[in-house]
């Protein structure tokens, strides 16, 4: 597997792809470690995930590095992500037992009745680049604890990422095969899933790949937890306060260069504050700075890949031949490196693909509305249902539409962000399940009923 630098076009350092007898050494691997793993004390599993987040915290600036190396990510922004991944072990080394308490029921007398959580067994889990550390300690995190094993399938343009994780697990002292990555093209992915020694699935990424996902595991009955792409509105009402609204707006579309699936996608603005908002939200947007990820000071790297780039690019000329209007960007930038500048559109029209589909780069789509029924109806045109941001005055107002908003988790006054502690996870087409909090760590284990007379 061979990374790109994409801030200069360089090849990072290459790792060989494993070989099918690789993959079949690997699920042996993990099956084995499955059997004396899940009857380890959960005290001792908490034990080891809190060392993992020790692991992570001391070495953050180089996993950061790899990152930027292979997919752009300003360093500081890396940074965060690293610490943000040492949150999630903390934890849920500090809340498994209670999440996985056994739950007592009404019972006849003389006998008990209780459901108590085990775990499945090794878990496949096909990882994005965009946060690659986050995005696999989100779910081997609680999974691992619950007594799982962890084979994690990474994008293939961050294989020194998937090689770091695996170490992270190593150096905290997690008996071999507990977890793995597996380097392996997404072809393989199906061979996965339907070996009888992967007990589930889970997948982050696009659409395509998680219907590709499920429908394999649906074919061997596997569960599967899928958390895909996301168009996410973000509501400015009449009384909303413009100036936070619009610098966290700009922040919220540009942080990881426009690649988050919960970034605020569609800005949805009430018609009294429109051009004030617009004015600001400009304004913010070009005072960010666009650079080389390893600068402290840069707050949007490149595209994670030059394909992704034009793939971007290729959206946002579409939406301006039907008619959509640029009002800043909209030109890949001329310096070396996938680098797209941070892009506003207004006069979307209907069914272009800034209005109909995810735009995964540094470009937002600002519509006008009449009322908050407008908001509500525009929020909702959207195949996705990941996250949504409404901005008020009124918190009780706020709330009343952020009910109304189609999506899995809603935020007022705020960015949609992720949360160890608050379940996280969309409908529509941006999946199913949820990760983090305690709904995260019931995802995959057996929810068994014991009953004795
Ligand atoms: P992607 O192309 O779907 O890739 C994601 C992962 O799936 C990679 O490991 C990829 O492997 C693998 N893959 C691709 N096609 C597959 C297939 N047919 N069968 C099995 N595996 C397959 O997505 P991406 O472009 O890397 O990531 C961006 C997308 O992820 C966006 O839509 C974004 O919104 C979404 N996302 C969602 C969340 C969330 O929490 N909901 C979080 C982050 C990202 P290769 O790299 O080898 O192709």
């Amino acid at each position: 597997m061979d990374a790109v630098n994409p801030a200069t076009g360089e090849a990072v350092e290459s790792y060989e792809d494993h070989s099918e007898s690789d993959v079949d050494e690997a699920l042996d691997q993990a099956t084995e470690a499955f059997a004396e793993w899940r009857d380890r004390p959960l005290r001792e599993r908490e034990q080891l995930l809190e060392d993992a987040g020790e692991v992570l915290r001391e070495n953050r600036r180089e996993y950061a590095e790899i990152m930027a190396r292979e997919m752009g990510k300003p360093i500081d922004q890396g940074v965060s992500e690293v610490e943000k991944c040492a949150w999630a072990c903390d934890h849920y080394a500090e809340n498994a037992s209670d999440y996985l308490e056994p739950e007592h029921h009404p019972s006849p007398p003389g006998s008990t009745v209780k459901t108590v959580y085990e775990p499945l067994g090794p878990v496949l889990a096909v990882m994005p680049w965009n946060f690659p550390f986050w995005q696999v300690f989100r779910f081997a995190a609680p999974y691992v604890t619950a007594g799982n094993v962890g084979l994690l399938k990474h994008a293939s343009n961050v294989p020194g990422c998937a090689v770091a994780i695996e170490e992270v697990f190593r150096e905290a002292g997690y008996p071999e095969g507990v977890f793995q990555s597996l380097l392996i093209p997404s072809d393989l992915v199906d061979d996965a899933i339907e070996d009888d020694r992967v007990r589930a699935a889970t997948l982050t990424g696009s659409g395509p790949a998680g219907r590709s996902v499920a429908a394999t595991a649906g074919e061997n009955l596997k569960k599967t937890v899928l958390e895909l792409g996301g168009s996410d509105p973000f509501v400015v009402l009449d009384d909303a306060d413009l100036e936070a609204a619009a610098e966290t707006g700009a922040w919220a579309r540009n942080q990881n260069a426009g690649q988050s699936c919960i970034a605020a996608k569609r800005f949805i603005v009430h018609t009294d504050v429109y051009d004030e908002f617009l004015d600001r939200f400009v304004d913010e947007i070009e005072s960010l700075t666009v650079g080389d990820p390893m600068d402290e000071d840069v707050d949007v790297g490149p595209q994670a890949r030059e394909d992704l780039m034009a793939d971007l690019h290729e959206q946002v000329e579409d939406s301006v031949e039907a008619g959509a209007t640029v009002v800043t960007g909209g030109e890949p930038m001329d310096r070396e490196g996938a680098f797209y500048p941070p892009t506003v559109l207004t006069d979307v029209p209907e069914g272009c693909p800034a209005d109909d589909e995810e735009l995964f780069g540094p470009v937002a789509a600002v519509w006008e509305v009449e009322d908050d029924e407008a908001a509500v109806r525009k929020a909702n045109d959207t195949q996705f249902g990941l996250g949504a941001s409404v901005w008020t005055a009124d918190r009780e107002r706020g709330e009343r539409i952020a009910r109304r908003i189609d999506a899995g988790c809603t935020y007022v006054n705020q960015l949609v962000k992720s949360d160890p502690r608050v379940p996280f996870g969309g409908i529509k087409e941006s999946g199913y399940g949820r990760e983090l909090s305690e709904a995260g760590i019931h995802e995959f284990v057996n929810r068994k009923t014991v009953w004795v007379e």
